[in-house]
Order: C-alpha cells, then sequence, then structure tokens
C-alpha cells in the first residue's frame, strides 16, 4: 500500500484503523565500481513495499538521499549534512504524525544513517509524544547476516558488499547487463569512522569496503530479499 498512489480520502480511511507507516530510508552514493548509486534507497524501498503488501501497512515514499558525506569524493553521490538529515526526518514524522500516525517503521539501507535517525528520534521523543519509533537496518538483521555469512564468508565486507549487490541484482536485473561481472581482491586497511571524502578515497581507493561483489548474483538477492521481508513483516505486525 504505497502512499504517493493513495488519495487523500483514502489515506483518511487507512487512519480511521490503523497508524503504522513504513518509511524507507536510504542514500544516493557510490557502491564500487559495480554497485549502483541508488543500492541503498532502492533496497529499503523496495522491501519497504513487499512489507507494506505482506501486512497492508502504509508505505511512505523513500528518503533517497541519506548521510554520505564520507562518499563525496567518489562522483555521483548526492549528501545530506548530518544536521540536515536529522531535521528532514523530524519534519517527515512530524508531517505522518499531525494526520494521526502514531507507529513508524523506517526501513533503512545505509549504515550512515543511523546516527542521524538515532539523534532524530530522541530529538522527536523530547516532545513526549505517544508514538513509537523503530529503525531495522536490512542488512544487520541476525538472519539476513546468517546467511551471508554462509554465502560470502568474509568476502561480504562493508560497502559494496557481496548481499547488497545480490539483492540489487535481483530487483534490479536491466541495470546490470551491462556491469562487467569482476572479482576482487580483497584488502583490510586500518581506518575509523567518520572518514573524511579525501581520506576515505585514499583508504578505499575504488569505494568497496573490504568486499568483493564478484561473488554477488541475483539468486542469492531473491533469497536475501525473502529473509529481510519476512523477517521485518514480522516486527510491523509486532510494533
Ligand atoms: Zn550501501
Amino acid at each position: 500500500m504505497e502512499l504517493s498512489l493513495q488519495t487523500w480520502p483514502k489515506v483518511e480511511d487507512y487512519l480511521k484503523t490503523k497508524n503504522t507507516i513504513i518509511i524507507p530510508i536510504g542514500s544516493t552514493e557510490q557502491h564500487g565500481p559495480t554497485g549502483l548509486i541508488g543500492t541503498d534507497y532502492i533496497t529499503a524501498q523496495k522491501i519497504a513495499i513487499e512489507v507494506g503488501e505482506k501486512t497492508n501497512t502504509m508505505v511512505a515514499p523513500p528518503l533517497c538521499f541519506g548521510m554520505a558525506f564520507h562518499h563525496m569524493d567518489f562522483p555521483g553521490t548526492i549528501t545530506l549534512k548530518p544536521s540536515t538529515m536529522m531535521l528532514v526526518l523530524l519534519d517527515m514524522i512530524e508531517s505522518c504524525y499531525t494526520h494521526g500516525f502514531k507507529k513508524f517503521m523506517f526501513i533503512n539501507g545505509h549504515g550512515g544513517n543511523i546516527n542521524p535517525t538515532a539523534t532524530a528520534f530522541c530529538e522527536w521523543k523530547t516532545k513526549d509524544t505517544d508514538t513509537t519509533l523503530q529503525l531495522e537496518n536490512w542488512w544487520r538483521l541476525p538472519e539476513v547476516q546468517a546467511y551471508e555469512k554462509i554465502h560470502f564468508g568474509d568476502e561480504n565486507g562493508f560497502h559494496a558488499t557481496c548481499g547488497e549487490v545480490a539483492l540489487t541484482m535481483h530487483l534490479e536485473k536491466e541495470a546490470f547487463k551491462t556491469i562487467p561481472k569482476t572479482q576482487f581482491k580483497i584488502e583490510r586497511p586500518k581506518y575509523s569512522m567518520p572518514m573524511a571524502p579525501k581520506e576515505f578515497r585514499k583508504t578505499f581507493f575504488d569505494g568497496r569496503m573490504a568486499s568483493n561483489p564478484g561473488l554477488a548474483t541475483s539468486e542469492h538477492g531473491a533469497k536475501l530479499f525473502e529473509i529481510a521481508v519476512d523477517t521485518i513483516s514480522k516486527k510491523v505486525s509486532e510494533l
């Protein structure tokens, strides 16, 4: 049930019996030489829409931009500052709350979004409203990680991972037709986050972080999609 495909009377009807909304949040950022720039919002949005179908829950349009300044030395990345992202999330929550939504499930596709989202939740809660705010990072679900450990081992990495590239191969098959399948050597340089854009590129020259996305297949992506959707659907039902 996508919010953008409803009319306002339909949203008003929905709110008479249910006050849950799913909000996908992602990022527009480099994902190594073979990953899509839109990976993080595409994965969050598609998982969210499927979870919405399964649980009969309203799904907001995705926040396609996230906190990704460390990727800014790679072309294509569009970032929000941490403070901007927090304010955008607060405005989104406030808008939905004004209409009567009280339970929020944020489905996230990008690690850099975790801190600004947690801060937005804290800020919102200072108002002491009767809202439930939950953040689920699909790639951090134990069920997802267990699958990745079996199939990708320690080549999954931390950015441009086998898991996220596999998931987008399943969701956006056309886009991968022109991307050559390449195996990558893994390097594990020392680093600590947060990193400035130049620092990041100097450390991770092609944008990957200890991953070999050459192991990704759309079949793995289909399985990961199913696992993430099933796991988060249960959490939405329990909100
Ligand atoms: Zn990503």
